[in-house]
């Protein structure tokens, strides 16, 4: 037994015979705000709940094992993880993220770095050159989301760890899309990695919440100071929960990916879908490099009808088993559409500029029957052209 668990092992372990008071198998949720001194000047492991708390350690000690890191902090939403990240940078740093990241990360990047806190540079960093440019401006943080959303695009972990070596900036990955299941950034060279737990880890639907996994006992220890200054962390209950998601996050990821495999392959042939973003389709533009840095393709999905957003409209209105709604990574299967909804909040010329288009509509695939989630999808796309012959007909 001296062999280290496989992540799946941990997940569902995670925190399991820990009560000493009872013996209870799952551990305990510690609802309370404040802890007693034993005695006078002696204080216990915990004080008070927005510092730390026991339920809490649990789902943070797991994360950072999923991840590889030395430890976690868990917050109470992901932007929440977001912002303690951005309390490494001082003014005048620069900041450099993707210009395609998703649409809070970069009202916030943006939002703070208009107030002065940092300097920031939006590049599409699957572009070698722009890569290099920025690169050689002398980044103190590089933000990375891979697979970046909602267009799937896949940024090399490793060889932009390895470019970054030689310099004081550090590696932020943003591993939402994919969980730790799927990607282990720590692997390739990330420094922090930053979870919106909200999605595939708690994956139920009914937690905001995120976390930071750290690299370093320097970097951790920033991570927790900053969270509990500021008031970051994230609530006992939420943390229990999220933790009683987490023990079938392996389970789930299998049948996400599945599901979100026949989609794409459904989409791939359908007359009505001009193209289809998903790093499992062999001619992704990412296909291979998602195949050597990740140990599976997702649960997400992105189509562009070629009846721009009246043909989005339909198609969205005709789903069935896709709920229309923002987020992603529950046992649900969603569907939303970018431009007016999670991408709203950015302005038109940087949505077209990261290739953003009216007619993208993205796909969350649950863990419904696969059969009934390819038959709602196709009937949706022929709902699509049902509805564009029927226009032309009325104009001819
Ligand atoms: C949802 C999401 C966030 C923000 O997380 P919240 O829990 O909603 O605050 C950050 N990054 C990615 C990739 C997300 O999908």
């Amino acid at each position: 037994m001296s062999n280290k668990p496989s992540g799946r092992t941990l997940a569902v372990r995670a925190g399991l015979e820990t009560d000493e008071q009872h013996g209870a198998v799952v551990p305990p949720l510690h609802l309370s705000s404040t802890f007693t001194y034993a005695g006078f000047g002696q204080p216990r492991a915990y004080d008070y709940t927005r510092t730390a708390n026991p339920t809490r350690d649990v789902l943070a000690e797991a994360l950072a094992e999923l991840e590889g890191g030395v430890g976690a902090t868990v917050t109470c939403t992901g932007m929440a993880a977001i912002t303690l990240v951005c309390q490494l940078v001082d003014p005048g740093d620069l900041v450099i993220a993707p210009y395609d990241c998703y649409g809070g990360t970069f009202r916030l990047l943006s939002d703070f770095a208009q107030r002065g806190l940092f300097r920031l540079e939006l590049i599409d960093q699957t572009d070698a050159a722009e890569l290099d440019r920025a690169l050689a401006l002398n980044p103190r943080l590089v933000w990375v989301e891979t697979p970046t959303n909602p267009l799937l695009r896949i940024v090399d972990l490793w060889k932009l760890s390895q470019r970054l070596q030689d310099s004081d900036a550090l590696l932020a990955v943003d591993n939402t899309f994919l969980s730790p299941v799927l990607q282990r950034p720590i692997e390739f060279g990330a420094d922090l990695v930053v979870h919106s737990t909200t999605k595939y880890l708690n994956g139920h639907s009914d937690v905001v919440g995120g976390a930071v996994v750290a690299t370093t006992p320097e970097l951790h220890e920033r991570m927790q100071y900053w969270a509990n200054a500021l008031g970051l962390t994230g609530a006992p209950f939420d943390s229990f929960l999220t933790l009683r998601g987490l023990r079938t996050l392996h389970a789930r990821m299998r049948l996400h990916e599945e599901n979100a495999n026949a989609l794409a392959n459904l989409a791939v042939a359908h007359a009505a879908v001009r193209c289809v973003h998903y790093p499992g389709l062999p001619d992704h533009a990412g296909h291979a490099l998602a195949k050597r840095q990740q140990h599976g393709f997702g649960g997400m999905l992105s189509l562009e009808l070629a009846g721009g957003e009246p043909a989005a409209q339909v198609f969205l209105e005709a789903l069935q088993y896709f709920s229309l709604a923002e987020s992603l990574g529950g046992v649900e299967s969603l569907a939303s559409h970018p431009w007016s909804m999670t991408h709203g909040v950015v302005d038109e010329a940087s949505k077209l500029a990261a290739g953003l288009c009216p007619g993208l509509v993205r796909l969350s695939a649950g863990i419904e029957a696969t059969r009934d989630l390819v038959a709602d999808v196709e009937q949706a796309l022929d709902c699509v052209l049902a509805a564009a012959s029927a226009r032309d007909s009325a104009l001819g």
